[in-house]
């Protein structure tokens, strides 16, 4: 106990005492949490920002190993949303007032892709005259296509490093270059080179993930001066190679524990960031968002894709949220965020505050 006091009160872990402070329990768990969250409110306050989630396709060119929806997933029945079903999520987003979009997808780098995303950003930006901030999830791309996409007016883009480590990057992707982690961490510095808000973030409980590398993931993040983070425990696949390893995995319980951990060490690491309370750890707990809300994270992202193509996008099983984002369920996700003691911010950006600072604005 004192042992984690005299560490929380230090500047500069180093990563065994960083790993100590992801795995301590009990009344330890307890000054950790409370510890984060008072930095969270002295320097973000309590506001909670909400991005409506749009998973306009499951298509995607990659193969990771882990994902529900990889490539060679014959099982996975394969959508793309049309225009007018984007639009139409979009306009509910802004109607119940969510301040921002995402458009998450699989990836694929085709002209059409490329093109028809450039277009969607666009009309994105006139629904309520540039009312919605627009953050794309869309994976690896050339530089000049996440220029294009900027250009349109995306703002924001979220690119998981997946794990910092890179030989467990190796084992829990294909060996080929499509999946090179060097390839995505030049994607991180190019979209950073376009002016976009750079999130990026891991995956929490792989296996043959330690401790210490998810102490130095949160080394990494810090290192790249990231804008804002979304990360959640790795979940199981049935579907998927990775499964073959699920013997090695802690419980769901552990990855849920580790995952809030993690959420709080990056408070204390970066306090000006944004950081999601991600649906994979609702997928272990109900309230498993609330709670990551109530010890430092400050951004939710529910789901809005429309509910008919909603299941066709798994990457892990029992996502949940099956609903979500229809309009009394948004009543309900604004009361069930101020039982964590937040407040949403209807209506707003919500921009990263370390993104605004690093600009030099105030
Ligand atoms: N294709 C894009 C965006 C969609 S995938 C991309 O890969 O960047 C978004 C995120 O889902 C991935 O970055 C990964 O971290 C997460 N994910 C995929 N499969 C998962 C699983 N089985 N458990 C937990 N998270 C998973
Ligand atoms: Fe495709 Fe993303 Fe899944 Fe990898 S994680 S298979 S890139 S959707």
């Amino acid at each position: 106990m004192e042992d984690i006091k005299a560490l929380l009160d230090k500047k500069d872990w180093t990563a065994p005492e960083l790993a100590a402070l992801l795995a301590c329990r009990g009344e330890e768990e307890q000054l950790l949490f409370a510890r984060s969250r008072a930095v969270r409110d002295a320097t973000l306050g309590n506001g909670v920002y909400l991005r409506g989630l749009i998973e306009l396709s499951n298509r995607c060119v990659k193969d990771c190993l882990y994902c529900g929806i990889r490539r060679s997933n014959v099982h996975a029945v394969r959508y793309a949303l049309d225009g007018e079903e984007i639009l139409g999520a979009a306009v509910f987003a802004h109607r119940y007032g969510y301040g921002s979009v995402v458009l998450q997808g699989g990836e694929r780098q085709d002209e059409a892709f490329v093109a028809f995303i450039e277009r969607m950003v666009r009309e994105i930006k006139r629904i309520g005259d540039g009312a919605l901030g627009i953050t794309l999830s869309l994976g690896e791309q050339a530089e000049e296509t996440y220029r294009r996409w900027r250009e349109a007016g995306a703002h924001r883009y979220l690119l998981r490093i997946e794990t910092s480590n890179e030989s467990l990057y190796r084992q829990i992707h294909p060996r080929d270059a499509r999946h090179d982690f060097r390839t995505r961490l030049e994607c991180l510095h190019a979209l950073r080179r376009c002016g976009y808000q750079v999130g990026t973030g891991v995956m929490i409980g792989l296996p043959g993930q330690s401790l210490e590398d998810l102490a130095r993931d949160l080394f990494f993040l810090r290192g790249m001066d990231i804008d804002m983070v979304g990360m959640g425990p790795y979940l199981e696949h049935h579907e998927t190679p990775l499964w073959e390893r699920r013997g090695e995995l802690l419980p769901q319980t552990e990855r849920l524990r580790l995952g809030l951990h993690m959420v709080a060490c990056l408070r204390l690491l970066m306090p000006d960031i944004n950081i999601a309370a991600t649906t994979a750890l609702q997928a272990i707990d109900p309230e498993g968002r609330e709670r990551a809300l109530a010890i430092g994270a400050n951004v939710l992202m529910p789901n809005i894709t429309p509910l008919t193509n909603r299941a066709n996008y798994q990457l892990y099983e029992n996502k949940p949220g099956m609903d979500e984002g229809a309009a009394a369920s948004t009543a309900r996700l604004v009361e069930s965020v101020r039982r964590s003691g937040c407040e949403v911010r209807l209506s707003a950006w919500g921009d990263s505050l370390h993104f605004a600072q690093r600009q030099g604005q105030p």
